[in-house]
C-alpha cells in the first residue's frame, strides 16, 4: 500500500514509499517543478537512505491537460487527489472564456480544502523592504470556501442584477443602493460552520506547534453579521474547544480589525503568530506579509481539509509568462511548499535539511535574479544552477 490514509483517530498514516500526485503547472511550472522534485528526492535520500522515497505520479491540469484530453481539469486528476490524499501543484493558467473561473478554485471546492495555509517567515540572507524582518513569523489560516470569493455575483445591467436589485428594494426594504441601474452585485456568505472549522484548525495548529497566540482578523466593525459573526463564532469556538489551553495561558486568542492589523504587521509584527481570517482579508494579508519577507517568489502555500486530511501544496505565484523558457524562475515557493508537505507527512528531518540548504545558498548570496538583485553581493543564478547549488549543500 503506497497511499496516504487516515486512521480512526484522525491521524495521518504515511507509508515509507507514498505515491504523491503532482501537477507540473503551466508557464514556469515546467521549470520549477522538476527543480522541486530533484531537491526533495535528494533530501529524502540523504536523510532516510533507501528506506523512504516519494513515488511521484504526474496528473494533468491546465494547458497540458487541455492539449492532451480537451479538458482543463480532467476528472481523473480530481480522483487521484481524492484517492492519494496529499499532492502538490505548480501554477496554472486561468483559462479565459472557458466557463471555469479558476482551476485552483475548482480543485479547492471539489476537495473542500477549507484552509489556505500560508506560513510567512524570513530566511537569513534575503533582502527585504523592512528593517527587522526576523520579527516576522506568522502563519495565516485564510478561509478558502466562503466570503465574497464564493463567486455569487451578477454584472451590472444583467437580468439577474436587475432582479436581485428589485428583490432588495421591494422585498427587503433596502433604500441605500446609490446607483441601482448601474450596480453590479456580489453576495458575501460567512457561516458559523465555515468559521468554526477554520478557527479550530488555527487553534490546534498553534497548540501543536507551541505558538503563543491566534489572532482573528476581521472587519466586524463595518460588516456586523458576516465579519462580525466570524469574530464572535471564532471566540465562542476557541472558548468551547480550547478553554483549558486559554485558561492555562498556553494559548491567547485575540482579534484585530483588518486595516489596523495591516498597519501593525509593519509596526509590531512580533505581536502576531497564527492568524485566522476570512477569504478576502486573507488574500491581501498573505501577499503583504510575503512581500515583507522577500516576495511571492519565495512564499509557500497549501490548501488543506484538516477533517479529511486532503491537502494540495502549491506555489503561491502564477505562471510568470514573461519568464517562461528563460531558465530564470525562482523555484523557492514550490520548494518551500514541498517542505510544508514533508512536514505535513511527518518527514521533518528532510524538510529541515532543505530549509537549511536553501538558507546556506542565500547566506552565500546565491539566488535567482528576483532575489539576487536586492542582495548586496548577490550572484544571479539560473533555475538550473540554483537547483544544483541547493543539492550541493544538501549533500555536503
Ligand atoms: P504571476 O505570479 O505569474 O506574476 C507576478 C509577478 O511575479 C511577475 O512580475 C512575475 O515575473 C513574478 N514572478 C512570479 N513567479 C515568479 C518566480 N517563480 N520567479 C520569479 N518571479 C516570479 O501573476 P500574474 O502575472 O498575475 O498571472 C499570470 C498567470 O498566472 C495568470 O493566468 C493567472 O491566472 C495565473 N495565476 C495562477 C496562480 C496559481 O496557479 N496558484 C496564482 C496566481 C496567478
Amino acid at each position: 500500500m503506497n497511499r496516504i490514509t487516515k486512521d480512526l483517530n484522525g491521524n495521518l498514516l504515511v507509508p515509507d514509499q507514498p505515491t504523491i500526485p503532482y501537477i507540473t503547472g503551466d508557464g514556469v511550472g515546467k521549470e520549477i517543478t522538476p527543480s522541486m522534485m530533484e531537491i526533495v528526492d535528494t533530501a529524502v535520500r540523504k536523510v532516510y537512505g533507501p528506506k523512504r522515497q516519494i513515488k511521484w505520479k504526474e496528473v494533468l491540469a491546465g494547458e497540458n491537460a487541455f492539449k492532451q484530453t480537451g479538458s482543463w481539469l480532467p476528472n481523473e486528476t480530481l480522483e487521484k487527489f481524492q484517492y492519494y490524499m496529499v499532492g502538490i501543484k505548480g501554477p496554472l493558467t486561468t483559462p479565459i472564456g472557458e466557463g471555469i473561473r479558476s482551476l485552483n478554485v475548482v480543485l479547492r471546492q471539489t476537495l473542500d480544502l477549507y484552509v489556505c495555509l500560508r506560513p510567512i517567515r524570513w530566511h537569513l540572507g534575503i533582502a527585504t523592504p523592512i528593517v527587522a524582518p526576523e520579527k516576522v513569523n506568522m502563519t495565516v489560516f485564510r478561509e478558502n470556501t466562503e466570503d465574497i470569493y464564493a463567486g455569487i455575483e451578477w454584472e451590472a445591467g444583467s437580468p439577474e442584477a436587475k432582479k436581485f436589485c428589485k428583490f432588495l428594494q421591494e422585498e427587503m426594504g433596502v433604500k441605500n443602493i446609490r446607483f441601482p441601474e448601474t450596480s453590479s452585485f456580489g453576495v458575501k456568505p460567512i457561516s458559523r460552520e465555515g468559521t468554526e472549522r477554520l478557527v479550530r484548525a488555527a487553534c490546534q495548529y498553534a497548540i501543536d506547534n507551541h505558538l503563543p497566540s491566534v489572532t482573528l482578523v476581521h472587519k466586524g466593525n463595518i460588516m456586523k453579521y458576516t465579519e462580525g459573526g466570524f469574530r464572535r463564532w471564532g471566540y465562542e469556538l476557541a472558548e468551547r474547544e480550547f478553554g483549558e489551553a486559554i485558561a492555562s495561558k498556553r494559548l491567547v486568542v485575540k482579534d484585530c480589525i483588518a486595516d489596523a492589523f495591516l498597519q501593525n504587521t509593519l509596526l509590531c509584527p512580533e505581536d502576531y503568530s497564527v492568524i485566522a481570517t476570512p477569504n478576502l482579508n486573507g488574500d491581501y494579508i498573505s501577499d503583504q506579509l510575503a512581500a515583507m519577507v522577500g516576495g511571492i517568489g519565495i512564499a509557500p502555500g497549501a490548501n488543506i481539509n484538516y477533517a479529511t486530511g486532503h491537502a494540495i501544496f502549491e506555489a503561491t505565484h502564477g505562471t510568470a509568462p514573461a519568464l517562461v523558457g528563460k531558465n530564470v524562475a525562482n523555484p523557492c515557493s514550490l520548494i518551500l511548499s514541498a517542505v510544508m508537505m514533508l512536514q505535513y507527512m511527518g518527514w521533518d528531518e528532510a524538510a529541515s535539511l532543505i530549509v537549511r540548504s536553501l538558507e546556506r545558498c542565500f547566506e552565500d548570496s546565491r539566488a535567482t535574479f528576483d532575489l539576487a538583485r536586492f542582495m548586496p553581493r548577490g550572484v544571479s543564478r539560473s533555475t538550473i544552477e540554483f537547483t544544483s547549488d541547493v543539492i550541493e549543500r544538501i549533500n555536503s
